[in-house]
């Protein structure tokens, strides 16, 4: 299989740059304030050296940057991809510092990722990689200072093996890292969290606009944990989820009819891919994102809607479950068109809020039922999309601009408390 390329080359910096300036701007924020809060805590890279299974060393880049902690420990998943920089990094863990102020939880934002290719590794090449950079890292890591989760090409396996590499070096330490096999100490739920989130604040915003889930055409851009568990969540809330697609190609129904999704996630399981699924007409990943439908839910990597292609978009809703894969160019152009922008940070943040009730669980040796995680994480997605909608609405600005506005001010705030 051979891998598409659709990203251009934009920085994801520029993307969090302008969300936070026009926060800092609408709250008056000082040049003190601006620096403050922007500035990450602490970078770390580091070097992975490892053995490949035919006895060549190879030497990847690791990286971990810890955005804030002042509002508790800093949190944010491990990513696994050739185009993991700094820059990507960095980025990526300032948008955690201000999704967990949106959920209300008590974290602070990081990140983490290794510049190697999962798709070309084995089982025991990306073990390697993983224990090499966590036995690099981990004195910077810890229940109460940084607690990595999954993200791209990282799954609950990488997230036990993290877990057993910082225990040999601090002492059986569950609560180090989220998004673990249950067995291990994870948290029912943690694996559809984020997906369940999409589901839930789509839901949310339809009930607002008088309309329902049933009967809604929804395209999934990336078919990973995040995009499969919307997918199948929407389909069960009755929607018709047409087309899909992952790093290899697109596909959609026949003659635009609804993919029978359980079926497509075993056609993946199988495969390792969502193409050639039995039946299917095949579409290229650019061609999945100006689709005519009702919701598009970017659920890949950063950047993917941006000025060149926004104007062709037809969705009328745009549900952001990766992390900002909107440039601010193609927000407002895709604003004037009247699409409406569900924000990643709080789109995509039902996976850090159970991977809040897994490391309340794993401090206090508890183990919760599904239902009770369910029903916690539809409560904080609930106050979190009213805060949104209700400013949005008052203040007459876009979903994104309420939802950065909030939460850059409850940091503000916590760093004000703090003092320097
Ligand atoms: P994943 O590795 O499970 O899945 C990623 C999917 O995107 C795969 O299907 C992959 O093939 C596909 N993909 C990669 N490049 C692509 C391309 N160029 N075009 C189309 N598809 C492509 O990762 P995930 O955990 O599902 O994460 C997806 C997004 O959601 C990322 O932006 C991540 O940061 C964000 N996110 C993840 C979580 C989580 O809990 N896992 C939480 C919040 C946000």
């Amino acid at each position: 299989m051979s891998v598409v390329e659709t990203l251009p080359a934009i920085s994801p910096i520029h993307i969090v740059d302008h969300n936070f300036s026009v926060a800092a701007e609408r709250l008056g924020l000082d040049e003190e304030q601006r620096k403050l809060l922007k500035m990450p805590f602490r970078e770390l890279k580091v070097e992975v050296p490892i053995r490949m299974d035919d006895g060549a060393l190879r030497v990847f880049n690791g990286y971990r940057v810890q955005h804030s902690g002042a509002r508790g420990p800093a949190k944010g998943g491990i990513r696994f991809h050739p185009q993991v920089d700094l820059d990507e990094v960095r980025s990526l863990a300032e948008a955690m510092t201000w999704k967990t102020a949106l959920a209300n939880i008590p974290f602070g934002g990081a990140k983490g990722g290794v510049d190697c290719d999962p798709a070309e590794m084995s089982t025991g090449e990306l073990e390697r990689v993983t224990r090499k950079f966590i036995s690099r890292i981990h004195n910077i890591l810890g229940p109460y200072r940084d607690v990595p989760a999954p993200d791209v090409n990282t799954n609950g396996q990488v997230m036990a093996w993290i877990m057993d590499e910082y225990s040999s070096h601090h002492g059986y330490t569950p609560a180090c890292v989220t998004g673990k096999p249950v067995e291990l100490g994870g948290s029912l739920g943690r694996k559809q969290a984020t997906g369940r989130g999409v589901m839930l604040v789509l839901k949310k915003y339809l009930n607002d606009i008088h309309r329902s889930s049933r009967g809604m055409r929804v395209a999934v851009q990336g078919f990973g944990n995040v995009g499969s568990h919307a997918a199948m969540l929407l389909e069960d809330e009755g929607a018709g989820v047409f087309a899909v697609s992952d790093m290899y190609g697109a596909i959609m129904g026949r003659n635009g009819k609804a993919l029978p999704i359980k079926e497509v996630v075993e056609h993946v399981r199988k495969t390792g891919s969502v193409i050639e699924f039995p039946g299917s007409e095949s579409l290229s990943n650019d061609e999945l994102l100006l689709l005519d439908c009702d919701i598009l839910i970017p659920a890949a990597l950063e950047c993917v809607l941006h000025a060149k292609n926004a104007p062709k978009v037809k969705a009328r809703i745009i549900a952001e479950a990766a992390n900002l894969p909107t440039t601010p160019e193609a927000d407002d152009i895709l604003t004037r068109k009247g699409v409406t922008i569900l924000p990643d940070i709080l789109t995509n943040l039902g996976g850090v809020i159970v991977s809040y009730f897994e490391w309340i669980q794993n401090l206090q040796q508890e183990f919760w039922e599904e239902e009770r995680v369910n029903a916690e994480l539809d409560r904080y997605i609930t106050v979190a999309y009213n805060d949104v909608a209700t400013l949005a609405s008052e203040a007459r600005v876009p979903f994104k601009v309420a939802a950065y506005q909030i939460a850059v001010k409850r940091v503000a705030h916590a760093e004000e408390l703090r003092g320097v």
